[in-house]
């Protein structure tokens, strides 16, 4: 008989005896066990290896007799095994010759072909296997595998889930990550879950109720209720007092007292990496390959767009450092052999072709163009092979950082939240400023609030075939406004239009009108763009220049934009994303050498990456000062030099660049004389 009311399970006096090796020997595996569960209700079994747990759960699910008492599911005594309730092993129980969505849906096969496939399609995308459907299980890593078991079990539309140490075959970040899936499914689906785990952390981040076996012959010892709210904070009071009462009572002694020394959580990492761009890429790369154990989080998954696609040639030792610099070259880039400028008021343009730069021992005259997709999972890709774990799909919520170091980052992941901990963390997060942001340290900068549309073109006007791959940078007659040509590839350019805020759009004026309008406004650009066609919608993007107060602090770095975002004028965002991970990865090593990251271990680390941008914003608001001044610098042969290896990228050094100073005079030389042909030309800073 079957009651509405009844539990969904119900364990009274089972006690389970094997015969010993002799005749007249026995052993008890379990000993008078008693206890219900609810309908909807999610349990875990928790005890010692050998305690009898699965023994208890195949009693349960009716694949071994007890040899006294009696179990109960839904009120029907249990017999035997019924397809209502299904079990999950910890080894993947999924068939190798069968495809994801044939093994999900092996147990649907009276059910018509169009409702199977909605199911089958329900669970695939529930488990977050969409795109992997026609896979085998051995392309599938053993989180994955897991998945689709789940999936299967689930598809065949059980009350009840016996599940037995389905995930201790993972690794640990994947455990973590399918406790959280399991957590999510359970409160969609509202099954009854009953799940046997050895692992503490595992009962008390998934149960309802924690049912705790004694060492063999199990009998139980205590049921503890976590009546705590999901997902579960595993720092809160609440929850450690639950884990020490747990340890306790299973392991009398080991356990600390919650309030004034919580148990030290189990570290994720030695460093956390907050973002997966080319600054957070660049970092895991040199820290996998000093050995330290690196995590980064990226909430996208990659190829994703990104602005931002000419490189400057001074990163090539960085590159080179990394060991990605073949497979850069071998990434069908286009190959960046100088720059070219053109000015609204001349006809002539300049030219500054690229030349090796031995001081940092590169001895190629050439960088690249990249389509940013591409490049930026091939630099995250590298830092996967180099050893770093990667997490995509990942986003950092929220940071909690300890005094003297140490960082605990909550992360949502579809939904699901959980903490990963590590001795550093660092923030790549970009213009996201992750930490910044949280630690309200961020400024903006007002002399350079800018505004930018940018698309992909076909049939741009490239100029001659000798600069025709070069980067192009158009002079416009408006406040701080200048336009890129980027070649992407072949027959497709990139194209960007900059300007200050007195340029901004007009009320009503649409982006696509506010880019013609700038295109219309430079004579050479106009013609770079007679027959352009945009490939895709145009982008609008505010960069407006911003600082951070501080870019490091007790067991915390800022490196690329998620430290400083100037302006993208002279290309070296991703200059100063390689220099600073660079920078701070050498920190970081001799940090967690010392067993020390407190925020002077990385005052070095501060002021060279101050020093370097500071140089580039000078650089900067000296051209937006008068753009002719920078650009006849090309003209004077000793100033051409210097200024070339500026552009080029090398501004890190002890000392900021002697063409600063050089630059600064002649800027204040045209504005001091009102009878200068370029005074008249000076603009004023807001
Ligand atoms: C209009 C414009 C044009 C530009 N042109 C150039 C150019 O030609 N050349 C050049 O070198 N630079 C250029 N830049 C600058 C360049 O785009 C950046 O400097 C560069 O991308 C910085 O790299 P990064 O790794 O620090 O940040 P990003 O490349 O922005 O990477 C940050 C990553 O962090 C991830 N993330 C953010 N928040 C979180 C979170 N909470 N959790 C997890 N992940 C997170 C993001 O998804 C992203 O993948 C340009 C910028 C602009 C605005």
């Amino acid at each position: 008989m079957t009651s509405a009311s009844a539990p969904a399970v119900s364990v009274r006096g089972v006690h389970v005896r094997y015969p010993g090796k002799r005749p007249g020997e026995f052993l008890d595996a379990l000993e008078d066990v008693s206890f219900d569960v609810a309908p909807g209700e999610f349990v875990c079994i928790v005890g010692a290896s050998g305690c009898g747990k699965s023994t208890l759960l195949n009693v349960i699910g009716g694949f071994q007799r007890p040899t006294r008492g009696e179990v109960r599911v839904q009120g029907e005594p249990v017999h035997g095994p019924d397809p209502r309730r299904i079990f999950v092993f910890q080894e993947s129980g999924v068939f190798p010759w069968l495809t994801v969505d044939q093994n999900i849906g092996f147990g649907l096969s009276r059910q018509p072909a169009e409702e199977r496939h909605r199911v089958v399609a329900h669970y695939v995308e529930m488990v977050g296997l969409t795109g992997f459907e026609r896979a085998y299980p051995h392309e599938l890593s053993g989180g994955m595998r897991q998945r689709v078991e789940i999936a299967r079990a689930l598809a065949a539309s059980p009350d009840l889930l016996y599940m037995d140490e389905p995930f201790s075959a993972l690794d640990y970040l994947t455990r973590l990550k399918m406790r959280a899936d399991l957590v999510r499914i359970w409160q969609h689906e509202k099954k009854t879950i009953l799940f046997v785990t050895h692992d503490i952390e595992e009962a008390l981040q998934l149960a309802d109720r924690v049912l705790m076996l004694t060492p063999r012959p199990g009998h139980l010892r205590e049921v503890i209720d976590v009546p705590l709210p999901r997902p579960r904070d595993i720092d809160a009071p609440a929850y450690l007092a639950t884990r020490h009462r747990i340890l306790d009572i299973l392991a009398p002694g080991t356990a600390l007292a919650p309030a004034s020394a919580p148990a030290a959580p189990a570290l994720d990492a030695d460093v956390l990496v907050v973002g997966g761009g080319p600054s957070g890429a660049i970092l895991a790369s040199y820290l996998a390959r000093a050995g330290v154990r690196t995590l980064v989080l990226e909430r996208a998954v990659h190829p994703r767009p990104h602005v931002g696609e000419s490189l400057l040639c001074s990163t090539t030792r960085v590159f080179q450092e990394i060991g990605v610099l073949d497979a850069i070259e071998h990434g069908g880039f286009v190959r960046k052999h100088g720059a070219l400028w053109t000015h609204h008021g001349e006809e002539k343009s300049r030219r500054l072709p690229f030349q090796p730069i031995p001081s940092l021992g590169i001895t190629q005259d050439w960088t690249w163009h990249v389509d940013r997709g591409r490049f930026d999972r091939l630099l995250l890709e590298h830092a996967r092979a180099e050893g770093a774990e990667v997490l995509e799909g990942v986003r950092a919520v929220d940071a909690e950082l300890a005094a003297g170091g140490a960082a605990a980052v909550r992360v949502q992941e579809r939904g699901c939240e959980r903490v990963l901990r590590a001795r550093l963390l660092v923030d790549a997060s970009g213009r996201g400023t992750f930490l910044g942001s949280k630690l309200r340290i961020k400024r903006n900068d007002p002399a350079l609030r800018q505004f930018a549309v940018h698309g992909w073109f076909e049939g741009v006007e490239r100029g001659p075939a000798d600069v025709a791959d070069w980067i192009h940078l158009h002079v416009l007659p408006g406040p701080r406004a200048w336009a890129w040509q980027i070649p992407i590839g072949p027959g497709v350019t990139s194209v960007g239009v900059v300007t200050g805020d007195a340029g901004f759009p007009k009320a009503g004026e649409s982006v696509a009108e506010f880019f013609a309008g700038q295109v219309a406004s430079s004579p050479a650009l106009a013609r770079t763009m007679a027959a352009a066609k945009p490939l895709g919608e145009l982008v609008r993007d505010g960069n407006s220049g911003y600082a951070m107060e501080r870019y490091a602090g007790d067991g915390w770095l800022l490196v690329g934009d998620a430290a400083r975002f100037v302006d993208p004028i002279f290309s070296s965002g991703i200059s100063v994303a390689a220099e600073s991970a660079r920078e701070a990865a050498a920190a970081i090593v001799a940090a967690l050498a010392a067993g020390d990251t407190r925020a002077e271990r990385f005052a070095e680390y501060a002021a060279t990456l101050s020093r370097g941008i500071e140089a580039w914003r000078e650089l900067v608001l000296l051209y937006y000062r008068l753009p002719r001044g920078v650009l006849a610098l090309l003209d004077a042969p000793e100033d051409r030099a210097a200024l070339q290896e500026v552009l080029q990228g090398t501004v890190f050094g002890a000392e900021p660049p002697a063409l600063l100073a050089r630059l600064r005079r002649a800027v204040a030389e045209v504005e001091a004389n009102p009878d200068h042909p370029w005074h008249g030309e000076i603009q004023t800073s807001p």
